[in-house]
């Protein structure tokens, strides 16, 4: 039996320590021995469905757990069964016959649900291929990561969920292998999976990302590049106004040859301290892409510049020393930057996987974000760190860049996306300060998304308002999956439901 209960019902904390579960009932599902991925994701998937069928029994709504990264409190929910799915994380190659005509099966991976893109990544890179984006850290579950349109700074790329070619979905009412209208695997595979096929483009779409809201996702079919080598360029700059022109035209060459390598880059994000953002060096990261080598000289995680977790550990001193809260910003950003390697340093390689790292809990966290139409980014920056920073918004601001990425709920909605973090320490101030950024833009008329993983202060209008069409066509295709509104209210959650995707 996959499923097993763990202990009586209590409370469960998240990861990070941003919410709590009251009441809850917690079980897991766990990986089997079967010898075929195939076997092993159909008994799963008939657990679980049963697993349902006792949740509604027991009249207890039903929250499925990743890693429970997400400070947003999407994975909370009370007096409901929880489901950890970090055990059942299987991964499995797939066979040139298992996929339709043109697919190319080597790229691909069938995994459980509850893989963490860690576990993902070695297993591409043991056999000579890459994840292409990720987070910033590694440590969550692609599922879980995917269901909240997780993304990195890689500057052609979308998000972590464009990696799924298929996804098996499980619901009171059936167990679903959902992709693509043009298909990617063979009817035998997905018989031998327990599921009914639902090739899709609009449901495959909503699928790829879910915010936990279209059922429970029990096995992903993941692509791949081959496996690739990126050099770090790590330094503190000050950076000039003008270069946000360049960013914001998408000249990441001009940036990059200015502050780093004279090369085309491949990443690029800026930390900077929003107080006096343009007069005080900025956190610069490049990562330039490179063939794959066998003989690349191995560094660790530290000297790839993974990780930036000491910028949390001052936190309480920014919120006690507030007239010192842009040296002292300033003070943990030097502190809590790997310095290097620059630019006249050895330089440095490792794969995409060795320079990400899983991370550590950090309690009394804080995250945010608005993603806005890069093109904006010149008019908005300065206008956003004044604001953050005349309000007491005590970490420091982040600019990640990316394509539009794929799911109809997908953040990154503009062609090209620059996306602004508020990461670091939690306090009331800063998130009043964020509060006066959304006000700030809308106020200015600019357009923005909000993450579904971070304490955004969403709500089901104004999530109705950023997607349009979208919204309305993810719910279409939430309603084909989960056509009884009795089975939807079991997904629910009061921070689902007030988002209005559960209702
Ligand atoms: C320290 C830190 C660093 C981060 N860095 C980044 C970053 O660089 N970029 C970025 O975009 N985001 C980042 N995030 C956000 C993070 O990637 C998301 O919170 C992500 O969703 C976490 O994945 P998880 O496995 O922990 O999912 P959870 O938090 O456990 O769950 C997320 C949602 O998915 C649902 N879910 C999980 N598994 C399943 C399943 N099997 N079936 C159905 N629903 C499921 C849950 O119910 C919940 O609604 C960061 C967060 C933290 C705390």
């Amino acid at each position: 039996m996959p499923i097993v209960r763990l202990g009586d019902e209590g409370r469960w904390t998240n990861y990070h320590g941003t919410g709590t579960c009251e009441g809850a009932t917690r079980f897991a599902l766990r990986s089997g021995d079967a010898e075929r991925g195939r076997d092993e994701i159909a008994i799963a998937a008939e657990s679980v469905q049963d697993w349902l069928a006792q949740a509604k029994l027991a009249k207890r709504r039903v929250r499925p757990l990743g890693a429970g990264w997400s400070p947003s409190n999407v994975n909370i929910s009370s007096q409901s069964w929880l489901l950890h799915t970090r055990r059942f994380n299987r991964c499995f190659r797939i066979g040139a016959g298992d996929v339709r005509p043109g697919v190319d099966a080597g790229a691909l991976m069938l995994v459980e649900a509850g893989a963490l893109v860690d576990e993902i990544s070695d297993k591409f890179e043991e056999q000579g291929r890459s994840l292409w984006t990720s987070g910033a850290g590694n440590g969550q579950t692609f599922a879980g990561a995917a269901a909240t349109g997780t993304h990195g700074s890689m500057i052609a790329r979308g998000g972590i969920q464009d990696h799924i070619r298929a996804v098996q979905i499980v619901t009171p009412a059936g167990i679903h292998w959902i992709e693509p209208a043009a298909g990617v695997m063979s009817d035998a595979f997905i018989a031998a999976t327990g599921s009914v096929a639902l090739r899709d483009d609009e449901v495959f779409a909503a699928a790829q990302l879910p915010v936990g809201s279209v059922g429970i996702v029990t096995a992903l079919v993941v692509d791949s590049v081959p496996k690739f080598l990126v050099r770090p360029i790590q330094n503190l700059r000050k950076v000039d106004r003008a270069a946000l022109d360049w960013l914001a035209a998408g000249d990441f060459r001009r940036f990059s040859a200015a502050y780093a390598l004279d090369r085309d880059p491949d990443f690029v994000q800026m930390i900077v301290n929003p107080y006096k953002p343009f007069k005080r060096p900025a956190m610069l990261r490049f990562l330039y892409r490179e063939p794959w080598r066998d003989d690349y000289p191995r560094a660790t995680p530290g000297q790839l510049g993974a990780g930036y977790d000491a910028l949390s550990l001052l936190g309480r001193l920014l919120n006690d020393y507030p007239w010192a809260r842009g040296p002292l910003l300033q003070f943990a950003m030097k502190q809590g930057y790997a310095s290097g390697p620059d630019v006249d340093d050895p330089p440095v390689y490792g794969s995409w996987g060795e320079g990400l790292d899983t991370h550590r809990p950090l309690a009394g966290l804080f995250n945010a974000s608005v993603t806005i139409d890069r093109a904006d980014l010149a008019r908005a920056f300065e206008r956003i760190c004044a604001v953050y920073a005349k309000h007491g918004g005590s970490t420091v601001v982040t600019v990640r860049f990316m394509e539009r990425a794929q799911g109809l709920l997908a953040p990154a909605r503009f062609t090209h996306n620059a996306v602004i973090d508020f990461d670091g320490p939690r306090s009331r101030r800063t998130a009043d300060a964020y509060a006066r950024v959304v006000e700030c833009l809308d106020a200015e008329g600019i357009g923005f998304t909000r993450h579904w993983a971070k304490n955004c202060h969403l709500d089901a209008a104004r999530v109705a308002a950023d997607y349009g069409e979208d919204f309305r066509r993810w719910r279409a295709a939430q309603g084909r999956l989960l056509p009884d509104p009795a089975h939807r209210a079991l997904f629910g959650s009061e921070v689902l439901d007030n988002l209005g995707l559960t209702r």
